[in-house]
């Protein structure tokens, strides 16, 4: 393990090769049964402090090389909203000290982590307030001692530029990344890569793309991002089969069921949409040859998933000590007698049923 004083920074790693950084915590710590869907908010660090220590140390284990403090949603508008304001401070300060912990561990890089507000419009008070929220959770981070911040799931470019300039007044390295549904336009009005540059040439250190999108739609977004922009480029889909006529994750329909209320997959009945790992591997070739360096998922995301974008972009984390091989399988492997033995088993089975 390095020591904290060899540890190579986000700027260093990324010149020596891409970045790997596991988001979608909210989704998985729901599916779980430790985060509220709808409200959304990362009260978990409190409650249940072992199981997001835990679900960090899994995605490390797949291959991130990045622990993200799991402060999303955790900001004074989302927790007042709900009635949780009085836990803002303590939230924050557990989850930045809970990713400290794993990241410690394993020698990663530690991020601290602000999110879209959904207070943000373009005029000078929510401006105000909104730079207000930023200063405080990236004020916790620097604290703390992050390597750097993630800025994310910004579906105006405006209020990316908001965190990125809070982030840069705090002196650290920014990844910066908009979420982009259904119009390939920021609710601002920008493209992505005019947006991407916009933050580029404002001193983001990585821009990009992260949440909204499944793989398929997001990579022609990438393309342009990637064209326009020198520097560092993110990208961070959600692991879902978006499509041509449903390319955001929103927007998803599920012809095949008639029992999901409002009749919307979102947010807890994307199950049959999810991305199998082999996909993710194709994406994370893709995004690589684009030039894409900084990769990752977002919400949907499982630790099988990060490892097998890790292994496509070369790499042999911890988890890959358990990859497949179904050269050992029972029924498909290549040892004939065991699999001639079974195949004899499963037929005398289906005699003695008939
Ligand atoms: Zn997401």
């Amino acid at each position: 393990m390095q020591s904290e004083s060899q540890k190579q920074g986000l700027l260093e790693r990324l010149d020596c090769g891409p970045v790997i950084c596991a988001e979608g915590y909210l989704f998985q710590l729901e599916q779980r049964g430790y985060v509220q869907a709808g409200a959304f908010v990362p009260e978990v660090v409190l409650d249940h402090p072992e199981v997001v220590r835990q679900l960090h140390r899994d995605f490390v284990h797949a291959g991130s090389d990045v622990v993200e403090a799991f402060t999303y949603y955790a900001h004074r508008e989302k927790l007042r909203r709900i009635g949780k304001e009085h836990l803002l401070e303590e939230m924050n300060h557990q989850a930045l000290a809970l990713a400290k912990e794993v990241a410690a561990e394993a020698g990663a890089l530690v991020a601290g982590n602000i999110c879209n507000t959904n207070v943000f419009a373009d005029d000078e008070p929510s401006r105000k307030l909104v730079r207000e929220m930023f200063e405080e959770q990236v004020g916790w981070a620097v604290d703390a001692g992050v390597d750097f911040i993630i800025a994310e799931t910004f579906p105006f470019a405006g209020e990316a530029l908001l965190a990125l300039e809070v982030i840069k007044d705090a002196g650290l390295p920014a990844v910066v990344t908009l979420a982009i549904f259904l119009e390939p336009r920021t609710h601002d009005g920008l493209t992505p890569e005019e947006a991407c540059r916009q933050l580029r040439d404002r001193g983001a250190d990585v821009v990009g793309l992260n949440c909204g999108r499944g793989p398929r739609t997001m990579l022609p977004l990438l393309e342009t991002v990637r064209s326009a922009v020198d520097g560092h480029v993110a990208a961070l889909p959600v692991p879902y089969r978006t499509s041509a006529d449903e390319p955001s994750f929103i927007s998803l329909t599920d012809p095949a069921c008639d029992c999901i209320p409002a009749d919307r997959p979102f947010p807890t009945a994307l199950d049959p949409f999810t991305c199998n790992r082999y996909e993710i591997a194709e994406f994370a070739r893709s995004a690589h040859e684009l030039g894409v360096d900084y990769l990752g998922l977002c919400c949907g995301a499982a630790p099988h998933h990060i490892r097998s974008l890790a292994e496509a972009l070369g790499r042999t984390p911890p988890a890959s000590r358990y990859s497949p091989d179904m050269s050992k399988h029972v029924v498909f492997g290549d040892e004939p007698s065991a699999s001639y033995r079974n195949r004899a088993i499963a037929a005398t089975r289906e005699r003695a049923r008939n």
